[in-house]
């Protein structure tokens, strides 16, 4: 038998229901590709158990008549997302050993739908970076090696670098991600999966820890178009207990998938190019607009002005909302408490207590980033900055909105370049540099996808961006399954370790 962890979803679901292998088997299958590829980093908290008594309650349910859209699909869950009964990290030492007594809304809509959880992944700290090695809990590394150097660990993206890796070596069937300037679709391009960012408001924040509450969007992460649907589907839905989630109905998202693209209209927006951006992305991206062209679209040039605006904005933004958010973990109410110094039964303040544990709690660049966020709300500083910044915001959504009153899509590189090594990390403002095509569309608001469409001349995957209207998530899917009918990209990374 082929192993089971290798499946689709769409593929799994059907094995399951005609009762070719059972639940159980599945989920052992990815257990055990879990333990093979621990090297990988990325589980932070792997639960095998939970899972194999989950798969069994599927197939007892099955065995009663029972159907449900995931049942008996074993998903990994990042660590951002609390989950009753088991600890939920964010990556940061700060929340070590919190265990919720609640579970967020996505992933009590997973269970419902019958999914079965594998444990939590791992990302960057807080969901801040573009790299995954912010992680308290290690990096993760990316299961691909590139052909020059193959002996070189890469890094999977981030933030949710865990789930892109443990997608792409296959130790489950799907993951959750969230994005807040690129944290799906970053790491999906690096490590050759498949990754939506829906509409804010569409999935509910409520239960994920935040990060920039008026950014952060969940949404899934597979090896298909299809299977990103199926899972968005679950997903998605009104939450009365998130105040910005928006209700509308959820429509079946695999229905339009074969749809094809003919008589629509394609924007390549002319500004998403950046100095020193490699020939072949360049290329892969004309190829791509090609693909859809050959299927019956027309593809026009457009112009979204203030692209160049959005990174410098989203720095701003980001970091005042994570400032805020933040202030919450002070040692008191969740997790880690640092000891008082130099065995001292005590602090000698409660503001000693504080800082010692936020100094010690938080690592270097969610620190960075709470100083951003404290500057640039300050009481001389909040209209140059912060109020600044909103009112860019308002000019990248406007740019958007006029462009989707010519084109249906948009279709862009996700990544301005492929995966690059641990070691080889750039530092600062160039690591920020990584989501200068994700961020806009998380600055709108909008919807976007990458998906892999090519390999670079290193062997490594590239992605490909398409954004679409507001809660038009179902019109994305379309394009995007003609683009992967297109591109038929079957590489895979070497599976085993
Ligand atoms: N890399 C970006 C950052 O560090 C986006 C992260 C994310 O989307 N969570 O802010």
């Amino acid at each position: 038998m082929t192993e089971l962890n290798r499946l689709t979803i769409a593929a799994a679901s059907a094995g399951l229901a005609k009762g070719e292998f059972s639940a159980r088997e599945l989920t052992q299958s990815c257990v055990d590709a879990m333990d093979e590829r621990s090297d990988l980093g990325a589980f932070i908290t792997p639960t095998p158990d939970l899972a194999l008594e989950a798969a069994d309650q599927a197939d007892a349910k099955r065995k009663g008549g029972e159907d449900a859209p995931l049942l008996g699909i074993p998903l990994g869950i990042k660590d951002l997302f609390c989950t009753e009964g088991v600890q939920t990290t964010a990556a940061s030492k700060i929340l070590q050993g919190f265990v919720p007594t609640y579970e967020s809304s996505v992933t009590t809509n997973l269970l419902r739908d019958g999914a079965v959880f594998l444990g939590k992944l791992n990302l960057d700290e807080f969901a801040m970076g573009s790299s995954n090695t912010t992680s308290y809990y290690g990096n993760v590394v990316n299961p691909w090696q590139s052909a020059s150097k193959p002996d070189m660990q890469l890094v999977p993206g981030g933030s949710s670098g865990g789930s892109a890796s443990a997608v792409a070596a296959r130790l489950c069937l799907g993951a959750t991600g969230t994005d807040t300037g690129g944290s799906i679709r970053q790491p999906a391009a690096f490590c050759g999966i498949t990754g939506l960012k829906p509409t804010y408001g569409r999935c509910s924040r409520w239960g994920i820890v935040a990060f920039a509450s008026s950014l952060d969007q969940a949404g899934p992460m597979a090896r298909s178009v299809e299977d990103c649907a199926i899972l968005l589907g679950s997903m998605a839905g009104f939450d009365a207990k998130d105040t910005t989630s928006v209700d509308t109905p959820v429509p079946d998202y695999t229905a339009e998938l074969g749809a094809g693209v003919k008589g629509l209209k394609i924007g390549l927006p002319r500004e998403y190019r950046v100095d020193r951006m490699p020939a072949e992305i360049e290329q892969l991206w004309q190829q791509s607009a090609q693909w859809l062209r050959d299927q019956g679209a027309e593809v026009v040039e457009i112009s979204l002005p203030h692209t160049h605006s959005a990174l410098p904005a989203y720095y701003i933004v980001a970091p005042a909302e994570a400032s805020s958010n933040l202030a919450r973990y002070d040692g008191v109410r969740y997790g880690f408490r640092a000891d008082a110094p130099d065995g001292l039964p005590e602090f000698s303040s409660l503001e000693d207590m504080y800082a010692t544990t936020r100094g010690e709690g938080f690592g270097a660049e969610v620190q960075r980033r709470i100083m951003i966020g404290a500057y640039v709300l300050s009481a001389g500083y909040y209209d140059a900055y912060y109020n600044k910044a909103r009112r860019v915001r308002s000019l990248i959504a406007r740019d958007f909105t006029e462009a989707f009153e010519q084109v249906d899509a948009i279709l862009t590189p996700t990544t301005p370049s492929a995966a690059f090594g641990i070691t080889e990390e750039p530092s600062g403002v160039e690591m920020y540099m990584n989501d200068v095509f994700t961020v806009p569309a998380s600055m709108a608001g909008i919807p976007g996808i990458s998906l892999p469409a090519g390999l670079s001349s290193d062997g490594l995957p590239l992605g490909v961006q398409l954004l679409g209207r507001p809660f038009d998530e179902e019109g994305l899917l379309r394009v995007a399954q003609a683009l992967e009918d297109a591109a038929g990209f079957t590489a895979t990374p070497q599976l085993m370790a």
